[in-house]
């Protein structure tokens, strides 16, 4: 934990240490107050009593428990109730997220990184849970804090433009900078890992700042559909086309993920139709331009074909230079020589991802390596692995799962099941990691090859062995030997 985001939580007004501000307590007393009316006494001792509320993260409050078993039931249970209370009292969609009161950091941590989800009983109760943007109310902290939901690491200034992109990029900002007013609808389409989520989140993180009275919204589209088919089942349709219509802006990413879907389909349109229809913005990316989006609702096609559409191509040698060189810069850490960041520009040369993928390796091998120097030699040396000269066939999530359970010799329901315990949990988020890494998956897909988790999950996951990669040879060396049998098995 950095002291810039220590300084961030501060400024957000949660510090653990201090009470929460008086109107966060009230809100909270209030919301309590109402909850009360709905369960029996001990249900509500049992559970409420111990809660107490720190402050106001994004459009959530944060709220203290004093353990983790209690958290983890007031999470799965009673987050939907607790945010409609919220909401009522507070007039505007209000969430509410749950930490464990002991050491500040702890706290701190459980709120700046996602949360590994846990296996809910109740689907609709992820509902409430899930990622949302919300309105204006609370911009003072979401201007210092940034949208929980979206990577802070997802903005304009942290995008470079290159010819590959730049259409994309220029209607990007153009949309963010004056919403619903040029190109609207923008589509943005291209392959996996060229950066459009990273611009469709730049939006969003531009238009919160400067635009702090528009309500936006990010969301994947997958976990779109995933909303619409809990929200059918729990008869709660009405809260869920009121979270997509009540915007002044949605961005929803991987729309290919709609056409699987007659129903979601035609209730997309409907949505998209009131806040088209209403001069309400609307930014969606794909894999595919919508006339290769083959089942997907003509009207929709043509609402699409009507607005910009903006296309994004894998770099070239000279944009993925800069776009090494730009995270050098915004990362720090030990200096990497000109000769290197054009060796591993070479060599990864597909999209962006795998060219971050690289650039991580690297630096991970040279902290581990004695001397901690970063040579040409050394850079070769990790990235045979990564990048053999034969053609490859893509590589399926399948072997990825094979290959690692035989790695670690763990049965494939325990890597793909819900147990927690460390052995278990270790390779699955390896696994994540190099599904990621290796393939063009979306994070919820990944999600659901590995027994229908969360996205949240993947990334948990995904930052997790990132940041052991810098840390602990023992990582590298596993993320290295799999990556090579994975590369030979495809
Ligand atoms: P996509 O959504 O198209 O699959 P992402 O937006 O997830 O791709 O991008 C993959 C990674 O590459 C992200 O970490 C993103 O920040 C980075 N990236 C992609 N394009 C650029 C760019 N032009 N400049 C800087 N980083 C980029
Ligand atoms: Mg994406």
């Amino acid at each position: 934990m950095s002291s810039g985001e220590d300084l961030e939580m501060e400024q957000a007004g949660v510090a653990p240490a201090m009470a929460a501000p008086p109107a966060v307590m009230e809100l909270w007393t209030k919301a309590l107050d109402i909850i009360r009316d709905e369960l029996n006494e001990l249900v509500f001792k049992t559970w409420f009593k111990d809660t107490q509320p720190l402050g106001v993260v994004g459009s959530d409050i944060v709220v203290s428990v004093s353990n983790t078993w209690g958290r983890d039931w007031l999470r799965n249970r009673y987050s939907g109730l607790l945010s409609a209370a919220l909401s009522q009292v507070h007039g505007d969609t209000m969430g509410v997220r749950f930490v464990v009161r002991s050491a500040s950091e702890e706290v701190v941590a459980e709120i700046m990184e996602p949360v590994e989800a846990q296996p809910t009983p109740d689907a609709s109760v992820q509902d409430e849970a899930a990622p949302v943007v919300r309105s204006a109310a609370t911009h003072a902290v979401r201007q210092q804090a940034g949208p929980a939901e979206l990577n802070s690491r997802y903005t304009f200034d942290r995008f470079v433009a290159g010819d590959s992109n730049r259409l994309a990029y220029a209607c990007a900002l153009a949309v963010a900078e004056t919403p619903a007013f040029k190109y609207n609808p923008l589509f943005i389409y291209g392959g996996s890992g060229l950066g459009k989520t990273h611009l469709l989140q730049a939006i969003g993180h531009y238009i919160s700042t400067y635009h702090p009275h528009l309500r936006v919204r990010y969301i994947d589209a997958q976990h779109m559909v995933d909303e619409f088919t809990d929200a059918i089942r729990s008869k709660g349709m009405e809260g869920f086309r009121r979270r997509y219509r009540e915007n002044d802006v949605l961005l929803v990413d991987d729309v290919q993920a709609l056409i699987s879907k007659k129903e979601t389909q035609e209730e997309f349109f409907r949505t998209f139709k009131v806040l088209h229809d209403g001069q309400k913005q609307i930014v969606l990316t794909s894999d595919r331009p919508p006339f290769e989006l083959e089942t997907l609702h003509e009207r929709l096609v043509s609402r699409f074909n009507h607005g910009m559409i903006a296309d994004i191509n894998p770099p070239e040698l000279e944009t993925r230079v800069a776009i090494l060189k730009k995270k050098l810069e915004s990362e720090g850490g030990l200096p990497v020589p000109g000769e290197v960041l054009t060796l591993i520009a070479e060599r990864a040369s597909g999209n962006v991802r795998e060219l971050e993928g690289a650039l991580i390796r690297v630096k991970a091998y040279a902290l581990l390596t004695p001397g901690k120097t970063i040579t040409v030699e050394l850079a070769r040396d990790v990235l045979k692995g990564m990048f053999p000269e034969r053609l490859i066939r893509p590589i399926s999530i399948q072997t990825i799962q094979n290959e690692v359970c035989r790695h670690f010799d763990l049965p494939m329901v325990d890597l793909i099941g819900n147990k927690r315990s460390q052995n278990i949990v270790f390779p699955r988020q390896i696994a994540m990691y190099l599904a990621r890494e290796l393939t063009d998956m979306s994070l919820p897909r990944i999600g659901a090859e590995f027994g229908g988790k969360d996205h949240t999950t993947v990334i948990h996951a995904t930052a997790k062995i990132t940041k052991l990669l810098g840390e602990k040879k023992e990582v590298l060396n596993h993320v290295q030997a799999l990556t090579t049998v994975i590369r030979q098995k495809s």
